[in-house]
């Protein structure tokens, strides 16, 4: 794995040699110090810098911790053909934004996955592949040839875990093997495209072996660790957001309570030992908590750990489903608040029920669903 050091000089290679990359970089870096919600207030919307993209709702794995399954609207949905996919892709080019490819299901199982990147690469835009890894293997010639800007790949573990929460025995080593396959195209071609970063979801059930598998993953040829504290919409959360808004903007609850099992103690002592052994590595933690705020993200979910106040995901990212239908953040309200399909982009997220969303986050100062959410703690 590369250290912080190589990890910035092949950062600032790709952005030098990608002058849409350092575009979005700098747009990013201004449209998030700006006050968007005073903004918003005062009648100034800016079009969203970000996209994620889910092509499928379809996926090859069984993870325990899939919050995606429990969405019956998700998982019934079907995905637009190649042609459906050109059209959203070009309606969304004029916001000029980076684009994630990302489930709710698996996008390299998305049957014109390529064609989709390519259109993506044409229309000039900033692409991160966010994989399972399983299929990765077979992509990575063409995914390689694209110069995409980055492929996520998301580990829960060591192979054992890995594959026992992914319900798939050999996902493991899918996975590696096709993170394997496109660094050494990288080394071969001398190239710095696609950065590659791991991600790993801490749970109940991998917490124990984390400082294991980053003993062995930093073994690999990978540009970042990232591991994320899990994500989650309690019972009580979700019931309190639905009794006080309208049916439109339902939440669903994702947990099931065994992340109340995490025992703190172990969990701290492997983040800290990640820390310590590995500090000149590029290693993130998001959020990055420890001691009683790491012990109130578990026991006391429903607590905020920072102000609620901070999201500015529904001023700044457009979720898009696979029936082109828009959602803030996926684990934000289960309604769509648009569909690009039928309509104008720009109509979508300057339309009625996107603002009547962000009103309604405004004057609730946050929503009951926000204290666990990703939209919060996102760099
Ligand atoms: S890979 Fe992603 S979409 Fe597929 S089951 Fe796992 S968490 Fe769900
Ligand atoms: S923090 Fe709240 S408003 Fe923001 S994306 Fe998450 S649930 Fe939605």
């Amino acid at each position: 794995m590369n250290t912080k050091v190589q990890a910035n000089i092949a950062e600032l290679k790709r952005i030098l040699c990608c002058s849409s990359l350092l575009k979005h970089k700098i747009k990013k870096k201004i449209v998030r110090k700006l006050p968007l919600r005073l903004l918003y207030r005062l009648g100034i919307l800016f079009m969203p810098y970000e996209a994620e993209m889910c092509l499928t709702s379809r996926c090859n794995l069984k993870c325990k911790m899939c919050g995606f399954r429990k969405s019956d609207r998700l998982f019934k949905m079907k995905d637009m053909d190649l042609e459906e996919n050109k059209e959203v892709i070009k309606k969304i080019s004029k916001f000029n934004p980076s684009v994630r490819l990302i489930g709710a299901g698996e996008p390299l199982l998305y049957k014109d996955i390529i064609p989709v990147l390519e259109c993506l690469k044409d229309n000039g835009l900033v692409v991160t592949l966010v994989t399972n890894g399983t299929s990765l293997e077979g992509f990575a010639e063409n995914i390689f040839n694209l110069k995409i800007y980055s492929v996520n790949i998301s580990l829960d573990g060591t192979e054992e875990v890995h594959d026992s929460i992914r319900g798939v025995r050999g996902s493991y080593s899918q996975a590696i093997n096709g993170l394997r396959k496109i660094s050494e195209l990288k080394r071969e071609k001398g190239s710095v495209f696609p950065e590659l970063r791991v991600n790993c979801t801490i749970s109940n059930l991998n917490f124990e072996c984390i400082d294991k598998f980053t003993d062995e993953i930093v073994k690999e040829d990978i540009d970042r660790l990232n591991f994320f504290h899990i994500f989650f919409t309690t019972k009580s959360a979700a019931n309190a957001h639905n009794t006080r808004m309208n049916r439109d903007l339902k939440a669903l609850a994702t947990d099931d309570a065994s992340n109340y099992k995490i025992d703190i103690a172990t969990l701290q002592s492997n983040i800290d030992y990640i820390k310590t052994k590995y500090k000149h590595m590029n290693i993130i933690f998001q959020p990055d908590i420890n001691g009683e705020s790491l012990t109130r993200y578990y026991r006391n979910p429903d607590e905020d750990i920072i102000n609620r106040e901070r999201c500015i995901i529904p001023w700044t990212k457009m979720y898009i489903l696979p029936d082109a239908s828009v959602i803030p953040m996926y684990m934000c309200v289960d309604c769509a608040l648009g569909n690009i399909k039928n309509n104008d982009a720009t109509g979508v997220w300057d339309g009625k029920r996107f603002n009547q969303f962000r009103k309604e986050l405004i004057n609730r100062r946050g929503f009951s669903i926000c204290s666990r959410c990703c939209g919060l703690f996102a760099k």
